[in-house]
């Protein structure tokens, strides 16, 4: 619990600094790029000199776009939580997530029969399940499988908390090239990439692990080198059940520390 308290608070510290160091960043973005037009303007035209401006406007125009990028991550919105039927919402991407894909790659459902509601944001939920889909695609260059599966999870493997309403797991599974040890262990830390400069924000995971535990559930990668990644979101269902847990039903819900 210390652990995690720590996790968060350096999170907190994390967003609370980015933010900050992002709106200053932006505005000097902003005087360097505006003082760039005016000289460009001014500059008489010379053929030599245009180039250099230009290729310097275009580095500004993409330091303005990534810092956006990080405001819109350290303003971390409230979640909208309601009851959100997963099947149906991986229907309503699957056009789009097959295309964005390509043809190399084939995409597969995998839901258990009557899959009660889950308690999240769901539009919150369909960037998450995005992240994940663009990861295993870039996980996958030379085509695989990626399978989008929900199960209900036997009261037994509940987390051991005693107070969760019985939860439910949705996860994306690749064929790809897997994570090392040490990937694996970083993986969701924000801002560990792999990926290389200007390929990978590194906000991907920290993203869904945000959005999972401020539902009140927990996040779970799974990986091995050259064979694939499985990543799970353990979501608390919107409805406690009878079945799910019996004696529990009137306690209140609580989110994980
Ligand atoms: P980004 O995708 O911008 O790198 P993420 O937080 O989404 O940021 O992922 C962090 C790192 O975790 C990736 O750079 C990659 O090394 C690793 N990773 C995430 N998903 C997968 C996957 N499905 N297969 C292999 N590696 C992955």
């Amino acid at each position: 619990a210390r652990e995690e308290l720590f996790q968060a608070q350096k999170m907190e510290a994390i967003g609370q600094l980015t933010g900050g160091i992002a709106h200053d960043f932006n505005n000097l973005l902003m005087a360097i790029l505006g003082s760039l037009e005016i000289l460009k303007k001014r500059l008489p035209d010379d053929p030599s000199m245009m180039p250099l401006l230009d290729n310097a406007i275009q580095g500004a125009d993409r330091g303005v776009a990534l810092i956006q990028r990080m405001l819109a991550y350290s303003r971390r919105q409230d979640l909208d939580l309601a009851a959100v039927d997963i099947p149906s919402v991986v229907a309503g991407m699957m056009e789009f997530v097959q295309r964005s894909v390509g043809a190399a790659i084939q995409i597969q459902t995998d839901f258990e029969e009557g899959l009660p509601a889950v308690l999240t944001d769901a539009v919150q939920l369909e960037t998450a399940l995005l992240n994940l889909i663009v990861n295993a695609r870039d996980a996958t260059p030379n085509g695989g499988t990626i399978t989008i599966g929900a199960t209900r999870m036997q009261a037994q493997a509940d987390l051991s908390e005693p107070r969760t309403p019985g939860l439910l797991r949705l996860s994306v599974s690749d064929t790809g090239e897997g994570m090392d040890e040490e990937t694996l262990e970083r993986a969701a830390t924000p801002f560990f990439t792999t990926k290389g400069v200007g390929k990978g924000t590194g906000l991907g995971l920290s993203m869904v692990q945000g959005l999972v535990e401020q539902s009140g559930g927990k996040l779970l990668i799974e990986s091995r080198k050259g064979e694939g990644t499985t990543i799970s979101l353990l979501l608390p269902l919107a409805h406690p059940t009878a079945s799910s847990q019996p004696s529990l039903e009137a306690t209140p819900r609580q989110a994980l520390p």
